[in-house]
């Protein structure tokens, strides 16, 4: 079997382009214009790009962005009154926070302290708990990004046994969560594994589909999945550069072998990456609709 290749690239593009135009709507209807802040501390050149592309892609969209860059050792408390700030600005509807941040500030803190309504990231315990009870929130955005391969490539979830490798609270965890819910885009069967799960491969073997996000370069290979599977392959694994100079990209799951057995697949990248951005401009959105 050759799998069919799930595209984020080009779901991401179609989303974007509904986003795009509800923001125009939004505007004539309203008079508001979504607005987005990011907040970076230090400089870790990955959450830097991170941050460039989120802001990229909000003005590409029409939404309004700002971006504080602050230095490493910005303190705690000045970052908390920043973030107050903008909790109370209302040109913003959406606050992010790129993580990590460094060691000295307690990410939690921070995180708990952006207003619930502009927490697009859906870090916050309050969207957190919204979600777990299937109460409308904004979801986190990559395990939303994964929702919306899966709608709208039509892959059925219900009754499915789902397999998803890594338990983070950014990825598996809410993932696990989403498929579990009593809902069209959920009723899966649902295994959810990590470092200590005993026999990974008796696990992935038996997915209808499998989602990988631990962070560890082509782990799952073809002897590690059965025919016809759905990989969503979360990684993002830099493995050296290319001859252009920039970062080589590969997933969690070895893209060659797996795709002989599998019905679809996501590739690395073009998968899963532009939807996580693209559900960020979703959240804005729905952020500043809020406020009406
Ligand atoms: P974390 O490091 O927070 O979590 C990794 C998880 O994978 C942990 O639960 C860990 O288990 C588990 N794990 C690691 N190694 C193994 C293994 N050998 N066998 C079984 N389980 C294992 O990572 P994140 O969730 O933040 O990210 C995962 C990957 O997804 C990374 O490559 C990251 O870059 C990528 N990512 C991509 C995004 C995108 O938009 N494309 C967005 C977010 C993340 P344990 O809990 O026991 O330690």
């Amino acid at each position: 079997m050759s799998a069919k290749i799930i595209s984020g690239t080009h779901i991401a593009k179609t989303i974007r382009e509904e986003i795009a135009a509800d923001v125009v709507k939004l505007k004539e209807q309203s008079d508001i214009t979504p607005g987005l802040v990011t907040i970076l501390v230090g400089d870790d050149p990955a959450s830097k790009s991170y941050v460039a592309a989120k802001n990229k892609t909000a003005a590409a969209l029409g939404i309004y962005s700002r971006q504080v860059t602050l230095p490493a050792e910005t303190s705690e408390e000045k970052l908390l009154t920043i973030v107050q700030q903008y909790n109370q600005d209302p040109k913003i509807h959406g606050i992010l926070v790129q993580l990590p941040l460094p060691r000295h500030i307690n990410e939690a803190k921070v995180l708990f302290a952006i207003d619930p309504n502009k927490d697009v990231d859906g870090f916050h315990p309050v969207n957190v708990g919204k979600m777990m009870l299937g109460e409308p929130c904004f979801l986190p955005c990559t395990p939303h990004g994964i929702l919306e391969l899966l709608q709208r490539t039509e892959v059925e979830t219900s009754g499915a046994e789902v397999v998803i490798v890594g338990r983070s609270n950014i990825v598996g965890k809410p993932v696990a969560n989403l498929m579990l819910q009593k809902r069209d885009s959920g009723n899966a069967t649902v295994t959810l594994c990590h470092t200590r799960t005993r026999d990974l491969q008796f696990h992935t073997r038996r997915a209808d589909i499998l989602i990988v996000a631990a962070g560890v370069a082509q782990m799952i290979s073809g002897d590690d999945v059965k025919e016809g599977v759905v990989v969503i392959d979360v990684g993002v694994n830099r493995v050296g550069k290319t001859k252009e100079g920039k970062a080589l990209l590969v997933g969690d799951v070895d893209f060659d072998s797996v795709s002989q057995k599998a019905a679809a697949i996501t590739p690395v990248p073009g998968g899963v990456g532009p939807m996580t951005i693209t559900m960020l401009m979703k959240n804005t959105l729905e952020a500043a609709r809020l406020t009406v």
